[in-house]
C-alpha cells in the first residue's frame, strides 16, 4: 500500500435526496478542508463557452437538440481531475454505473481513493422541509416557515426582498422529485454498497452535527490531504 505519492487524493462522490442539505454540507466542507469542488455542469458550461475541443464536440450535440453523452462528460470530468491532486468533491458524476467504473479506473490509475458519502433522510422530513421553504427573491436567501422564519413575514432580513415558494417546492412537485431521486440513484448507491466505498449517514440531524460526521469520514478515513 503507498500512501506517501506527493501527488495523491481523495474524490468525494456524495448521493442525497433533494432538501436533504447535501449542496450546503459539500460547499461548507470545501472549503474547510480546501478540497477542490467540481460540477459536472459547470464544467459543461465552461467547456461549451471556452469552446474547447470538448465543449465544440457537447454544442454540436445541444444545438441539435440531444443531450450530451455520458462518454463526453466523463472525458470533461476526467480531463479535469488530471491537473489536481488533494480533495475533490464531485457533483452531478458519476450518474451511471458506466462512468462509475471508468471513474474508479481513473483512480486506481493514480493510486487515489474514493470516497462515497450518502447522506439521507426520511421522505416525510424532507416534505416538510422542502415545502416549507421560501427564498427571497432578490438575494436569493433561505428561510423556513417553522425553523428559520423570516422577522417579518414575507420579506427578507438582509434585503428587504420579496420571498417566494419555489415551483419545484410544491408538494407535488417535491414528491415526484424524491422518487426519481429514489429511482436514478439506486443503482449506483447499490454499486457502491456492495464495493463496501459509502458511507452511510442520516442527514436529519442539525447541520453541525452532520458537518462533523462527514468531516470525521473524509479526514479520519482518508487523512487531511498534505
Ligand atoms: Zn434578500
Amino acid at each position: 500500500m503507498k500512501s506517501d505519492s506527493a501527488a495523491s487524493g481523495v474524490v468525494v462522490v456524495f448521493f442525497g435526496p433533494p432538501g436533504v442539505g447535501k449542496g450546503t454540507v459539500a460547499t461548507r466542507l470545501a472549503e474547510e478542508l480546501k478540497y477542490h469542488f467540481i460540477s459536472s455542469g459547470d464544467l459543461l458550461r465552461a467547456n461549451v463557452k471556452e469552446g474547447t475541443e470538448l465543449g465544440r464536440e457537447a454544442r454540436s450535440h445541444m444545438d441539435s437538440g440531444g443531450l450530451v453523452p455520458d462518454q463526453l462528460v466523463t472525458r470533461m470530468v476526467l480531463k479535469s481531475l488530471d491537473s489536481l491532486s488533494g480533495g475533490i468533491f464531485l457533483d452531478g458524476f458519476p450518474r451511471t454505473q458506466v462512468q462509475a467504473e471508468e471513474l474508479e479506473s481513473y483512480l486506481r490509475g493514480r493510486g487515489w481513493r474514493l470516497q462515497v458519502i450518502d447522506l439521507t433522510a426520511d421522505d416525510r422530513f424532507l416534505m416538510k422541509r422542502l415545502v416549507e421553504r421560501i427564498i427571497c427573491r432578490s438575494c436569493g436567501a433561505i428561510y423556513h416557515r417553522t425553523n428559520l422564519p423570516p422577522r417579518v413575514e414575507g420579506t427578507c432580513d438582509h434585503c428587504g426582498g420579496a420571498l417566494y415558494q419555489r415551483d419545484d417546492d410544491r408538494p407535488d412537485v417535491v414528491a415526484r422529485r424524491l422518487e426519481v431521486y429514489h429511482q436514478q440513484s439506486a443503482p449506483l448507491r447499490e454499486h457502491y454498497r456492495r464495493q463496501g466505498v459509502m458511507l452511510t449517514l442520516s442527514g436529519e440531524k442539525p447541520l453541525e452535527e452532520t458537518l462533523a460526521a462527514v468531516r470525521a469520514a473524509l479526514i479520519g478515513r482518508n487523512g487531511a490531504p498534505e
